[in-house]
């Protein structure tokens, strides 16, 4: 087991620093020294991508939260320093909706996102989600749920390879020479962890999306770490780099959570524009006509025109299924003219969003 000697007693109370305090451990995986590199003269865009899966049976069942009481998961429950981790209740959700009765929204003591948008955590030694762009005219780019793994609901009709699953998404993107930062769901990554190594090679950055997907709030603090854990391990086995970021699925996150990843390792990522474009009519999304989610980016494009914007925006995006990535892939090219399109960690002035020391992304401004 690798152990980083100078990283297990501190948190650190101050606010200054962006990133968190400590990686995790990964057995037999070192997170102190790099590998991969980011070289932008090297753009792969191939057409074809290794089907080859990570070994399955070294994780837990995909899409299903992660049992609590693995070696690996009880070293680093063992790790946390639970007096710095508020005991907010845990939340409980019905048909996917996260229920809200009882909690004092008006307080709001917990910094629960998804009761009251709250993004500046009430326990001082977590600072602020990272949730649009500070400069003015940037736009931040990101998709959550990816790796869009090619044996997908997309094309479970065909029989085929889904021919909008990866490297489409990212092929697109270097064409455009646009990075995102991509919000990757673990039991996505051990499915194709090829996709996962070209995002890293075409310079987008990787954060954690969780293992399995849930809504974070109505986890036990156990199953918290589980799910940032195996979607942690996912990421690294598959490219080699531990990442500092993570978006909570829903954006449901609280200060108990925020405690819980911020102590291994990860700063809380939000976004102040959302498109919906996971709900349009596709493969896992819902009844939302294309036409609203049209009218969102042609909205922003204006407002953004009219100047009425104070700062960059941050924009969930998703490379879900064949709507979501059409979409993205029709509006980029006219988003281009009125914003300037960044990666949503580097528009946040993060050059350098994982453990791994040496490796560094170009700044943005
Ligand atoms: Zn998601």
């Amino acid at each position: 087991m690798t152990v980083d000697t100078n990283s297990t007693a501190l948190v650190s109370t101050t606010k200054s620093n962006w990133a968190p305090q400590f990686s995790p451990i990964f057995p037999g995986l070192n997170t102190t020294e790099t590998e991969p590199t980011y070289n932008a003269s090297k753009i792969d865009t191939g057409a074809t991508l290794s089907k080859e899966k990570l070994d399955l049976s070294q994780y837990p069942r995909g899409w299903k939260v992660p049992p609590t009481d693995s070696a690996e998961v009880k070293a680093i429950i063992d790790r946390i320093d639970w007096s710095l981790v508020p005991k907010s209740p845990k939340h409980k959700a019905q048909n996917g909706d996260i229920i809200q009765t009882g909690y004092d929204a008006s307080k709001d003591p917990d910094c629960w996102w998804t009761s009251s948008g709250c993004t500046k955590p009430k326990i001082d030694y977590i600072p602020s989600d990272f949730y649009n762009c500070p400069t003015k005219g940037d736009w931040g780019l990101t998709y959550d749920d990816g790796p869009f793994v090619y044996s997908s609901d997309d094309d479970k009709e065909t029989k085929q390879e889904n021919k909008w699953a990866e490297p489409e998404l990212y092929n697109f993107l270097a064409k455009e020479d646009l990075k995102a930062s991509l919000f990757y769901v673990g039991s996505n990554v051990i499915e194709y962890p090829a996709a996962a190594r070209r995002a890293l090679n075409n310079g987008h950055t990787l954060c954690s999306h969780t293992w399995s997907h849930p809504a974070m709030t109505t986890l036990t603090n156990e199953q918290v770490v589980a799910e940032l854990y195996w979607s942690l391990k996912a990421i690294k086995d598959a490219t080699g780099v531990t990442t500092k970021c993570w978006r909570p699925p829903q954006g449901d996150v609280d200060d108990r959570v925020r405690a819980i990843a911020w102590q291994m390792g990860l700063h809380t990522v939000i976004w102040n524009e959302d498109t919906d474009d996971w709900a349009m009519p596709a493969p896992g999304g819902g009844n939302l006509p294309p036409e609203k989610v049209d009218a969102k980016f042609e909205k922003w494009i204006k407002k953004q025109q009219q100047g009425k914007y104070n700062t960059g925006i941050m924009v969930l995006e998703h490379e879900l299924n064949h709507a979501t990535v059409g979409m993205t892939e029709k509006w980029l090219p006219k988003l281009k003219e009125t914003f300037n399109i960044v990666s949503a960690m580097q528009c946040n002035g993060v050059t350098q969003p994982y453990w791994e020391k040496s490796f560094e992304y170009p700044a943005v401004h």
